[in-house]
């Protein structure tokens, strides 16, 4: 399961500290509020249920599927597979998706759900690797860590599948 080419970069306490932080930052923005919470399939899985478990307001949840990545080198091609199910004209929305890199794929997601008119979006991310991303390009709101520039996997990021299970984040050295 752990390869000798993979280094621990955030444990799983480590993780569960950062994330209960997290929830309470949305707790005070969205203190009596509706969200609808929209995950990234597959990546943000994991963090997504680890995150919604300690909101005390109105939670919705939907899923939607992207993906821009085979491997590691990216393909710089979106695909998406799967929209949310329900209408957001009016909502609050919050997408959560497990690591922002160039910021395409997120650019892309909250301009297809601004469309929809919700009553705003916001974008909250376990991992942020800045490294690549143009000054003007978007930021997340809610971020979990920032991280260097290097491939990582674990707690729902995988490397062709794989590894989406594992409790911590690590890098892989290729
Ligand atoms: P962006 O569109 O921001 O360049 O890429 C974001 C997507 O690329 C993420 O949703 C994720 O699927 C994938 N990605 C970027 N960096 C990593 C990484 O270090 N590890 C893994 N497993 N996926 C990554
Ligand atoms: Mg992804």
């Amino acid at each position: 399961m752990t390869e000798t080419n993979m280094k621990e970069m955030f444990s799983r306490q480590t993780i569960a500290r950062r994330v209960e932080e997290l929830a309470e930052q949305l707790n005070a923005d969205y203190a009596g509020r509706e969200v609808v919470f929209v995950c990234i399939l597959k990546g943000a899985a994991i963090f997504i249920a680890d995150l919604v478990r300690q909101l005390k307001f109105d939670v919705r949840i939907e899923f939607m599927k992207v993906a821009s990545y085979e491997g590691t080198a990216s393909t710089g091609k979106i695909d998406f597979s799967l929209d949310i199910g329900s209408d957001i004209s009016g909502k609050d929305v919050v997408i959560v998706e497990d690591i922002i890199d160039t910021g395409n794929t997120l650019s892309f997601l909250s301009n297809h759900l601004a469309a929809k008119n919700p009553a705003s979006v916001k974008i909250c991310v376990l991992l942020d690797n800045p490294t690549r991303r143009g000054e003007e390009c978007l930021s997340p709101d809610y971020t979990a860590f920032v991280i260097p520039n290097q491939f990582v996997v674990g707690y729902g990021l995988d490397y062709n599948g794989k590894y989406r299970h594992l409790p911590f984040i690590a890098t892989l050295m290729r």
